[in-house]
């Protein structure tokens, strides 16, 4: 576990008690703070009952409190703690911040922080991977794995410091004031998670401060110069022009990608570009970044190929959430003339919770869509943008019966392909579930029994 003697005799109040929360209160114990816990689940607070005063934050004084850390899941745009911490001038904070204030009391390291609306998670476990594989001491943490806090310090080997690599999405980042990440990184920027936001440019604004909390040195990598990921790159050029690095346009890159059995999709180029441009950055030679590259075992619910049945193939990419993650995952299975004489073969299931109006980054690839099998609450309003404009729209409720329907449809070397360009909270808990969801349904088993309606959020129409 990280501990630091900052927060020594340091008072915290810590709201929301699930992983990172937990991991946060431990750290803060071990390192001799006080801490007040609570979360609205009362077994999760129970758990801290005897080693932690338990009191909601909005409900107290917060007067002589260091901070209030919060989960990045509150949102700080209508949750009252952020105006009640202000009233009591208490920064609201999280558990990146705390290992920002941490990091003096570490060995020897480096920090790796990647943001973006998509491919963080993909870019993070890549750069990792390669620095795992290039035997440097490495971690990978921040949205994804174990929480950051939990970690035991990296040691530094004989490759130099230890790296920590970090995910970080942008309530991460509004949670963070002063993580100096040696290499910050951004994929691409486009509407995403306007709920919690006042607007696309105050989102762009949030993911641009991880560039702005860097010092003298620091490297910013940017995988695009378009549109608002450009305008941060700006930014930060006139900032410190030395230090702003633009990734390998994927161009560059393409000959190679043959060779990542699984990082296909034209969005894995840029993801592979960002990665790489960060891997150099810290000392990876292009040898061993290209031997890393072709052992990357992929992440699961990402274009993941689930399995081959008569020729089909079909994929889970339950992760793509909006229609911007979409749009990469139908154009990484293009017509072939050698295949169904060049016809379109994917077979798309597409639907959830809508986080926007429509599919319109998805409107160029439209042309590989042998059929559409529109699910979940977005179902009719995405079944209405789609009819007449590709040859197969067939409304479904559930992602068993577009399955069933898209298994029996599907001719060899097509592809059967959950990308629902959607959240999926209207029919489960999260996408994981709604991946496991399908994986189960096309695997060995015809049906599903843990996924009948009911189960997790049910698989049931909206
Ligand atoms: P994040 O962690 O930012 O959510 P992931 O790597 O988990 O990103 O990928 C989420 C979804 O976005 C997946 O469906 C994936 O296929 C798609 N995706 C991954 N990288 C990109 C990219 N660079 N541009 C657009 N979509 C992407």
């Amino acid at each position: 576990m990280i501990t630091s003697a900052a927060f020594t005799d340091k008072r915290y109040a810590v709201l929301g008690l699930a992983r990172s929360g937990a991991a946060t209160v431990e750290a803060l114990l071990a390192s001799g703070a006080r801490v007040t816990a609570w979360d609205s689940d009362a077994d999760a607070r129970g758990r801290f009952a005897s080693r932690c005063e338990l009191a909601d934050p909005v409900e107290i004084d917060l007067t002589g409190f260091d901070g209030v850390v919060v989960s990045p899941g509150v949102p700080l745009n209508t949750h009252p703690i952020a105006r009640h911490a202000e009233k009591h001038s208490v920064p609201v904070i999280g558990d990146i911040e705390l290992f920002a204030l941490a990091r003096p009391d570490l060995p020897p390291h480096k920090v790796v922080g990647v943001t973006g609306t998509n491919g963080k998670s993909t870019c993070v476990a890549i750069v990792h991977h390669i620095l795992h594989m290039a035997a440097f001491s490495t971690l990978l943490g921040g949205n994804i794995g174990e929480p950051v806090l939990a970690a035991e310090p990296l040691e530094p080997n004989d490759k130099g410091a230890g790296i920590y690599v970090l995910e970080l999405s942008s309530f991460q980042i509004d949670l963070t004031r002063s993580l100096a990440c040696e290499v910050a990184a951004l994929t691409n920027i486009t509407p995403d998670h306007l709920d919690r936001y006042d607007g696309f440019e105050d989102y762009a604004f949030a993911k641009g401060r991880l560039f702005t909390m860097q010092g003298v040195g620091q490297v910013a990598v940017f995988g695009s110069r378009e549109g608002a990921a450009g305008a941060l790159y700006e930014a930060a050029q006139q900032r410190r022009p030395e230090a702003c690095v633009i990734a390998a346009q994927p161009d560059t890159l393409a000959e190679l990608q043959s060779e990542w059995p699984n990082l296909q999709g034209p969005h894995n180029l840029q993801n592979v570009a960002v990665a790489v441009a960060i891997a150099e950055g810290l000392g990876v030679t292009q040898a061993q970044w290209r031997h890393a590259l072709q052992r990357f075992a992929g992440l699961p619910h990402r274009m993941e190929i689930v399995c081959e049945t008569d020729g089909v193939t079909f994929v889970n990419d339950s992760k793509a959430t909006n229609a911007a993650s979409s749009a990469p995952a139908l154009a990484a299975f293009p017509r072939n003339a050698a295949i169904n004489d060049g016809a379109p073969r994917v077979h798309w299931i597409v639907g959830g919770q809508a986080k926007e109006d429509g599919l319109a980054e998805c409107a160029a690839h439209l042309d590989e869509i042998a059929a559409a099998y529109t699910v979940g609450e977005a179902g009719p309003r995405f079944a209405e943008l789609l009819e007449g404009r590709i040859a197969e729209v067939e409304p479904c409720e559930t992602i068993s019966e577009a399955v069933n329907r898209a298994r029996t449809a599907a001719r060899s070397g097509e592809v059967v392909l959950l990308s629902p360009a959607c959240a999926s909270y209207d029919q489960f808990d999260n996408y994981a579930r709604r991946g496991e969801h399908f994986r189960k349904l096309v695997g060995v088993v015809s049906d599903c029994d843990d996924c009948s309606p009911g189960a997790y959020g049910g698989d049931r129409a909206a």
